[in-house]
């Protein structure tokens, strides 16, 4: 018996040194031959060690795990649920020990894995309330956690992950994304490039360089790259419904798509648009809810808003949503890092697409910008036109009957004219008769 416990102690220290030994750029998969060739219990050892807390050792045995094939990983299968039972796991280990064991147990009976398909996605990394929960555990933890977190994901390379990573970005923590930015550079997909392009408009110049390092890295492994500027992850499950709420006298609406493959298993995301300020105003979702429950979504929206929905196509629809990122984007704005997470599901158009509204909307009458402001003091936006707040002061009168109108004493009904280049304004009693 005390041999027997002394030559374990000896294997786990052969274990330990091929760990800590490993060149992470060399040859990884012999290394992870050499492991299983020390058996079950040092397999069983190292799926332990690339559960545990320590940074670095964890990194490089899930490294090693990741290359296992065979009896070794129905080995290293076993021992990882076997350790996920006796403690609980952070829903980051949670997502990481549910992909490696899909994993492993895919390398187990040799089906396979190197070539994953965009459909390899654990359901529970693609789904939005899981990921928004998990991001909000990662950001309560100090950096070197978050880096101890990122780091098995990171050198896992699974596409899978990438949903992971992306939510992680939107936090905007330098020290992550310098991590990921260089971790990218070994998930050799094209799926990669959201991520890099969020990376590339970094304002840290360091973490600029790093992604630019990795885009490289991913263009040396043969991955076409040109994509770059105009990728954006899409959802793959089919489009259910396409909503836009009729654009308000401030301009702003409201853009939501649900998909899903089935009636049962449905997710929603919604935005509010700001085409003044702020691009995207508000943003939330759901995921996991029924058919039913998304259309009692919407009542009760339309109801507590008293804002009609409309079907809209999808790519009107996409390119409402693609136009206000890129307008927040150019004010300089922050993306919500809800918004990173959600907008898979909206996906950007194929195709450019006439917008009924306009970003940064100017007065049709002295072409001066429209400014938050302005809609406080009775500036207005009629589809695409708009009329200040200093040109809104000024004399009026109702297109219909030709009455005098005052922005400031009357409820005149505004709209867009015929050919949609000014803003016309119905008196009360005309406006009544016209659907206002
Ligand atoms: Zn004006
Ligand atoms: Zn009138």
């Amino acid at each position: 018996m005390a041999k027997q416990s002394q030559d374990a102690g000896d294997m786990w220290r052969r274990v330990d040194e091929l760990v800590e030994g490993l060149d992470l750029a060399g040859d990884v998969a012999a290394a992870a031959e050499q492991v299983a060739a020390l058996g079950r219990e040092a397999v069983a050892h190292l799926a332990r060690t690339a559960l545990g807390r320590t940074g670095v050792r964890r990194e490089r045995a899930a490294a090693l795990l990741g290359c296992l094939t065979g009896q070794a990983a129905r080995w290293a299968c076993r021992e990882v649920e076997r350790q996920i039972e006796t403690r609980p796991l952070n829903p980051t280990e949670h997502m990481w020990v549910m992909a490696l064991l899909r994993r492993l147990d895919e390398a187990a009976s040799g089906t396979g894995t190197a070539a994953a398909g965009p459909d390899l996605a654990d359901p529970l990394l693609d789904d939005e309330t899981e990921l928004l929960l998990w991001r909000d555990e990662f950001a309560a933890l100090g950096h070197a956690e978050q880096q101890s977190i990122l780091a098995p994901i990171l050198q896992d390379g699974n596409p899978a992950f990438l949903r992971l990573l992306e939510t992680a970005l939107g936090l905007q923590i330098a020290a992550v994304d310098g991590a990921i930015a260089d971790g990218l550079a070994r998930f050799a997909t094209s799926e990669a490039l959201p991520l890099l392009r969020e990376l590339l408009r970094r304002p840290d110049p360091v973490v600029r360089k790093r992604a630019r390092a990795s885009l490289a890295a991913l263009e040396r492994q043969g991955v076409d790259i040109r994509g770059v500027f105009v990728a954006a992850a899409e959802s793959v499950e089919p489009v259910r419904a396409a909503l836009a709420s009729v654009p308000q006298g401030d301009g702003r609406m409201a853009v939501i798509v649900a998909r899903g493959h089935t009636a049962s298993c449905v997710r929603f995301a919604a935005v509010v648009l700001d085409p003044v300020e702020a691009g995207i105003a508000n943003v939330w979702g759901e995921s996991g809810i029924t058919e039913a429950e998304f259309r009692d979504h919407l009542a009760d929206y339309t109801e507590t808003t008293e804002q009609r929905l409309v079907n809209v196509d999808l790519a009107t629809a996409q390119a409402l949503v693609a136009a206000a990122e890129d307008y927040a984007r150019r004010q300089g704005r922050t993306l919500s890092p809800d918004y990173l997470v959600w907008r898979r599901c909206f996906g950007r158009p194929k195709q450019p697409v006439a917008l009924p509204i306009v970003f940064g909307p100017a007065c049709s009458r002295c072409g001066a910008r429209l400014r938050s402001g302005d809609l406080l003091r009775g500036g207005v936006i009629a589809g695409r036109a708009a009329l200040c707040a200093r040109c809104a002061a000024g004399p009026l009168a109702c297109v219909a009957c030709g009455r005098p109108l005052n922005r400031r004493t009357d409820d005149a009904l505004a709209r867009p004219s015929a050919n949609g280049a000014r803003v016309e304004f119905l008196c009360r009693r005309c406006g009544r008769g016209n659907g206002g």
